[in-house]
């Protein structure tokens, strides 16, 4: 890691994609917090135009920073989509230099937009891992996990309906087997009840009892 003054409101620190910039201090937003430097490329000299790396920087259709020296600090400075900082490019002066654009807290990653080209090459390819896109990427997961357990609960939601249904359609066949149990039972009664015969036997009972007393007190009487 290279040595940084510790006047220096920043470190190069470990950060989720491999190296950052962090904050040791508090920076105010509108401060300049580092150059980003290097050689100056023109694109008009074969031998510049053909230098290829990941840190060049477009100041404008001439000339190009190439930042990959191990003194440009701001190389260790990550993309973010929604960064905390931004590239004040002053293509007549030939610099640039990167501003916080938020108050930045001691501990807190610099980011600052690359840019769409940059975004287009070298991240879409990979995936964004600034937070903005993990954040997005994170809510999606739930989204997608949320759905998931969605729709099993409405599977569970059928099956146990269609269980439901057929134990209903299973009791109603056993319903009915009784009903006609107690049918033939209450047609037997009611065939008992209305053929003359068993009729005639209950009548005969009753009026056997009510017939007895009548004998016993004629008895007692006699
Ligand atoms: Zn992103």
């Amino acid at each position: 890691m290279p040595a940084i003054s510790s006047k220096k409101p920043y470190r190069v620190g470990r950060s989720s994609t491999g190296l950052g910039l962090f904050a040791t201090k508090p920076i105010k937003k509108g401060t300049k917090i580092v150059r980003y430097f290097g050689p100056l490329l023109d694109c008009k000299k074969k031998k510049d135009d053909a230098v290829e790396n990941k840190y060049l920087f477009e100041l404008n259709n001439r000339w190009t920073i190439d930042g990959s020296v191990r003194e440009n600090i701001a190389r260790y400075i990550n993309h973010a989509c929604k960064p905390n900082a931004e590239s004040d490019v002053r293509p007549r002066k030939r610099k640039v230099f990167i501003r916080a654009i938020k108050n930045i807290e001691p501990g807190e990653e610099i980011n600052y937009d690359y840019g769409t080209d940059y975004f287009k090459a070298y991240l879409k390819p990979i995936g964004c891992k600034c937070a903005a896109c993990e954040k997005k990427r994170k809510k999606k997961r739930a989204e997608a996990r949320a759905e998931r357990l969605r729709l099993k609960a409405k599977a569970e939601r059928k099956a146990l309906r269609k269980a439901e249904k057929l134990a209903a359609k299973a009791g109603k066949q056993h319903g009915l087997n009784g009903a006609k149990a107690n049918g033939v039972k209450l047609n037997g009664k009611h065939l008992n009840g209305h053929g003359g015969k068993s009729a005639g036997k209950i009548i005969a009972v009753k009026s056997g009892i009510s017939v007895r007393p009548k004998s016993r007190e004629s008895r007692a009487s006699a």
